[in-house]
This record gives C-alpha cells, structure tokens and sequence, in this order.
C-alpha cells in the first residue's frame, strides 16, 4: 500500500475574519497548517504528502512553514475556486505508485496519530472510508423560510469529518464522472453518488475543523488539555 495525502487548504477563510489565511494563524505558536501536516509525516506506508494552497499564499508559507517545520520534502501545488477542485489537484499531482488516499483538511489541526492509526488500519479493509462521530444534537431539516420540514433521527446521523480514506483509482474516478456543478462539501458524497459503500469508522470529538474564531480557542483549549 503507498499512500498519498492530500492536505486542502486553499478555502478564503472568510468566516475566520482574518486577514491572513486561517490555516496560517498560530495554534501554541505555530501555524495550524504547520501542526496539520507535522501529524502526517510518520508513517511508513504513506509515501507522498500534498499540500493544495492558494497561489497568493505560496510564499508565506514557503517562508515561514517551509524550513521551519522542516516541510521541505512536501509538495505544493494550488487549490482551485472550490474544494472539490482543490483535492482533484492533489491527487492528480501524485506519482504512479500511489494506489491509496488520505484526504485531511488543513483545517483539523487536532487528528491524532491513533486516528490516522485506525484510518490506515481500516484501508486494508475497506476501499471507502470516513471519518465520523455520532450526531449528540438533535437535527432538524429546514425549508428556505426557516421552518422545519422533518426532524431526522439522531440515532442514525453522523458528524462527519476528516481524514477520509479510498483507493485512488475510486476517488479520482468520482472526481472526473460525478458533474463539476454538482456541490459537495467532501469527498465520501462524490464516490456514494458513483454507488460506493463509504464505511464509517470512529473520529474523534476533539478532531475540530478550525471556521470561526471560537474554534480556535477551542483547540488552544484542547491543545493546553492534551499537554497536561
Ligand atoms: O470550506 P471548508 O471549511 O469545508 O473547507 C475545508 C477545507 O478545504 C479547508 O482546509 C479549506 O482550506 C479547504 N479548501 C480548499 N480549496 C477551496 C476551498 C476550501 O482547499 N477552494
């Protein structure tokens, strides 16, 4: 198994506020996108890690990711107008020999290493896999007035996250059949909509993706909580 990871982290960060882009703000004073890709580089079987920026942000993070978190042997390439085109990149970037797929949002600073344990675990087993964790609120279908529609039953939703995980040949065939308008948020939706089973296997609550500004201080919180 030679896996490739591709790390997407080319979004605006619009709802962050913030001038620089989200994944560059210090987390325990490094750049989130720093702690992201440090969780990857040590596992054997994952041959290749790619990042997919944005172009304007090539040089920031050339300069102050680069050398200092010793990233020197990660790729870099940039992102497109959606995320959808962004992990499209990636894979696309990769060399023949990768047959497998992580794909991690920058974003999600927190995956642990026993996640990416169980994620390479599971890809032995299974060529479709997300990350995910049970539903602890109650979710509610909406119409466009805001009223609902249908209350959905707890017991069978997910939240899902990343890493999600697929033999490379199904993802990039989902990326290239399903239509380029269709609007998916991750890369399970693409291969479920080709008919593949995605498997669920446990995430972790404290896997956070880093949106707003109350997100950060959560995974400060986390990050200190960890330590101790
Ligand atoms: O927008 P969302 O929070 O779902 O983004 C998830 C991840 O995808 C983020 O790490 C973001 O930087 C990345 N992304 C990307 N290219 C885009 C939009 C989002 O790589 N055009």
């Amino acid at each position: 198994m030679n896996i490739g990871v591709v790390i997407p982290a080319a979004g605006s960060g619009k709802r962050m506020k913030s001038d620089i882009n989200k994944q560059f703000l210090l987390l325990d004073g490094s750049p989130i996108l720093a702690h992201t890709i440090s969780k990857f580089k040590q596992y054997k079987k994952i041959a290749e890690i790619v990042t997919v920026l944005r172009m304007e942000d090539f040089s920031y993070f050339q300069n102050n990711i680069l050398n200092k978190y010793k990233c020197e042997d990660i790729k870099v390439i940039a992102g497109g107008k959606t995320r959808r085109e962004s992990v499209y990149a990636g894979i696309l970037s990769f060399s023949p020999a990768i047959d497998y797929v992580i794909i991690h949002d920058g974003a999600r600073p927190l995956v642990s290493k026993n996640l990416i344990i169980r994620v390479i675990e599971a890809m032995e087993k299974f060529p479709a896999i997300t990350t995910g964790v049970p539903a602890k609120d109650t979710i509610k279908y909406i119409d466009k007035d805001l009223f609902v529609k249908e209350t959905l039953n707890r017991d069978k939703l997910y939240y899902i996250q990343t890493p999600q995980a697929f033999r490379y040949d199904i993802l990039k065939n989902a990326h290239e059949k399903v239509k380029a308008e269709i609007n998916i948020t991750d890369d399970a939706s693409l291969v479920e909509m080709m008919g593949q089973k995605v498997k669920i296997i446990d995430g972790d609550y404290e896997n956070i993706k880093i949106t707003t500004p109350i997100d950060l201080k959560m995974a400060e919180f986390l990050l200190s909580e960890g330590k101790e």
